[in-house]
């Protein structure tokens, strides 16, 4: 990924790859399923307050699942910049896998640029990218850290997320407020006990300022 100045051979860079997150919602077997499940649920559904709920349904279903699609624009590293780069507090919301309710929160993600660097905008692109889908909190943790991983190279990465989940707090498992938190963190973030340090200080300073 290197740009010439006119000097030497043009470099070709290939477009990026499609989107391996693009999801095909069919949405009229949605719907006939979506007219199953709340008549089995003992919905009434000639009620007219039901009665376009299945189509309702889809829709925001498929809302809450469409990720949009977006290329990760990253840039050299020119001034050699070294100290952690930490974004907090990116709202997002998600669709629990195991109960298909939502759960959400804010993502803190930090990282210690190597050679490369990213549009700061383009971090809450991430999360929501992988927040798009039907999830479990911890793997989108992980997810959200590997992505940068491979995309940026960086000397270290945190990712933490701190999310309400209905399907716990709804049901009376949890308090209503109370937050699940999962972490990733690797390279220095992890190893490094000052830049440790620093990275989780933010982090915790970002979400009381919330
Ligand atoms: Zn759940």
């Amino acid at each position: 990924m290197r740009s010439t100045n006119g000097t030497g051979p043009m470099t070709l860079v290939a477009p990026p790859a499609p989107d391996d997150h693009d999801r095909q919602i069919d949405v009229v077997a949605a719907e006939q399923a979506a007219t199953k499940l709340l008549a089995a649920l003992g919905a009434d559904l000639s009620e007219e307050g039901l009665r376009d709920t299945p189509r309702r349904m889809v829709a925001a279903y498929s809302e809450l699942l469409a990720a949009q699609a977006f290329q990760p624009t990253t840039f050299p590293n020119d001034d050699g910049y070294d100290e952690l780069i930490v974004v907090g507090a990116i709202p997002f919301h998600s669709l629990c896998m195991h109960h298909v309710l939502p759960f959400q929160g804010v993502a803190h993600i930090g990282y210690l640029p190597g050679e490369r660097i990213i549009g700061l905008s383009k971090l809450g692109r991430v999360v929501e990218r992988f927040a798009r889908d039907l999830q479990i909190q911890e793997r989108m943790t992980t997810q959200i850290a590997d992505w940068l991983q491979e995309e940026l190279e960086p000397r270290g990465v945190g990712v933490v997320l701190e999310a309400e989940h209905l399907c716990m707090s709804l049901r009376g498992l949890q308090k209503l407020g109370t937050k699940t938190v999962t972490s990733a963190l690797h390279g220095l973030v992890r190893d490094d006990a000052r830049t440790r340090q620093e990275f989780l200080a933010l982090t915790t300073r970002s979400t009381h300022e919330q």
